[in-house]
């Protein structure tokens, strides 16, 4: 018999992997897939409804919206321009994107300290996508119950084409997400007329069948994968909580032991009757009884189901709430605040930042050739090319002035990027000094001022030669 021989340190590379995977936080998925979900009305539900219709109806309907004949809000990926009401913003502005980014992340923080996953629970798009889809499900095919009788192949004939029809009605719906998805960068109007006239670019086409395919398959299919496998914020939410951070929880001691529920509630167990409810409504298919669980969305749906099941068996509700571990005055709460203050700070910058925004950008470079130029009647021009950036919306009739003196005149169409050669002359005698040109817009009677520098390097040397 051949013996292999043991290698140390492959052998405690695969102890440090085992051991690696004996600490994961364990994913108890109760339904083998497809979870069927059950939908549960309650104060939760209306909740997400309440948050979640305003944001959906923000979505589909600003496309259609106009502001002064343009798109309300459209992002030109081929001018480089975001509308969005009645600001243009630039490439160049980028750097207050980052600081919105920047904004909404301690936002974000501010919120998971303070309530939980509010924002997976009930205004990620993933999860108010995947609750339509359930919705329409549970609409065209019928209770949990019959769903899952037809993924055991019992269904009859009528069940079969419901679920086919359950598929058209998905697929328009997921139509629908792309087509506005795609308005918001290539105008509807353009974008209608080329279905008309089926002329559909080859490029559009791409868009419009991978964000269907994928919003068909995300909130169809994937659904709490792509929360518990997928999402990266799931993987790090646990460092924004502390124990006063709110999370649906079930009250274990009250709860335990459980057991069938009895009418006449003589047994002695734990208020929990195993009814099973709370986990037919979850979406991410998880038992809530198990404990905190990193695929647990906080959507309260399991507390809408359990507290009903209290009710019908007349025991307080409550068995499962979405309270803190420990409750503590919000003035103690200095690192929530801490968020909030960032969050709030860097909103006021970026307004302040771009409501102080230029509606013409003017920048003036020096020609590199020559650092000044002689004419023969013995005058001295310093020669520049001044850069013109019309951010706003209309177009701009403008004049440079050195002092009184109109060097150029110009007009630029909204958006539009020039560039002009600048000669600004003096006698000889002139010595180097600061300049201050003035650009004027003929229209709106928008000034600004543009610092320059005349260089003449002859009067300092004719004066240090008097000066030897
Ligand atoms: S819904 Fe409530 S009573 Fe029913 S199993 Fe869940 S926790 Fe127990
Ligand atoms: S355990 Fe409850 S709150 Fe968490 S995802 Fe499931 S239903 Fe929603």
């Amino acid at each position: 018999m051949v013996m292999i021989p043991r290698i140390p340190l492959l052998s405690a590379l695969f102890t440090a992997a085992r051991r690696r995977h004996d600490n994961r936080i364990p994913l108890h998925m109760i339904d083998e897939p497809p979870h069927r979900v059950r939908l549960a009305s309650g104060l939760f539900r209306n909740w997400r409804r309440a948050v979640g219709w305003p944001l959906l109806a923000v979505f589909f309907i600003t496309p259609w919206l106009s502001w002064q004949g343009k798109p309300a809000v459209f992002f030109d990926l081929n001018a480089q321009q975001f509308h969005i009401g009645g600001w243009l913003l630039w490439s160049e502005d980028l750097l207050l994107l980052s600081g919105l980014l920047i904004g909404s992340a301690f936002a974000l923080f501010f919120v998971a300290m303070y309530a939980g996953r509010l924002w997976c629970g009930f205004s990620c798009p993933q999860t108010v996508w995947t609750f339509m889809f359930i919705w329409l499900e549970e609409k065209i095919e019928g209770s949990r119950q019959m769903r899952r009788k037809l993924d055991q192949g019992k269904g009859t004939r009528q069940q079969k084409v419901r679920r086919a029809l359950k598929f058209v009605a998905w697929g328009l719906l997921s139509l629908a997400t792309a087509i506005t998805i795609i308005a918001y960068f290539y105008p509807l109007a353009q974008w209608w007329s080329d279905v008309i006239q089926g002329d559909i670019s080859s490029v559009a086409m791409f868009w419009l069948i991978l964000i269907s395919t994928l919003t068909f398959l995300n909130a169809g299919w994937l659904r709490e994968s792509v929360c518990t496998h997928m999402c990266p914020y799931s993987r790090f939410q646990s460092v924004m909580f502390d124990n006063q951070t709110r999370t649906v929880r079930y009250d274990s001691a009250r709860g335990e032991p459980r057991g069938k529920h009895n009418p006449d509630n003589t047994n002695s167990g734990g208020d929990c009757i195993d009814c099973g409810l709370c986990v037919q409504v979850c979406p991410t298919n998880i038992d809530i009884r198990d404990g905190l669980q990193i695929a647990c969305i906080d959507c309260g749906a399991c507390i809408d189901a359990c507290d009903k099941v209290m009710l019908q068996t007349g025991r307080a509700t409550g068995l499962i709430t979405y309270q803190p571990e420990q409750q503590l005055s919000p003035l103690q709460r200095w690192r929530l605040w801490g968020y909030g203050a960032l969050a709030l700070s860097a909103f006021a910058v970026i307004l302040v930042t771009t409501l102080q925004q230029p509606p013409l950008s003017a920048s003036l470079e020096r020609d590199r050739l020559a650092l000044y130029q002689l004419t023969p009647d013995d005058t001295l021009i310093n020669r520049y090319t001044l850069k013109l950036h019309n951010r706003s919306q209309d177009a701009m009739q403008l004049t440079v002035y050195d002092q009184q003196q109109i060097l150029l005149h110009t007009t630029l169409s909204a958006g539009q990027r020039a560039a002009h050669s600048l000669d600004i002359e003096r006698t000889t005698d002139t010595p180097s000094q600061a300049l201050e040109l003035r650009i004027e817009d003929q229209r709106s009677g928008y000034q600004q001022e543009l610092p320059a520098r005349f260089t003449n390097p002859r009067v300092r040397t004719t004066s240090l030669a008097a000066n030897n």
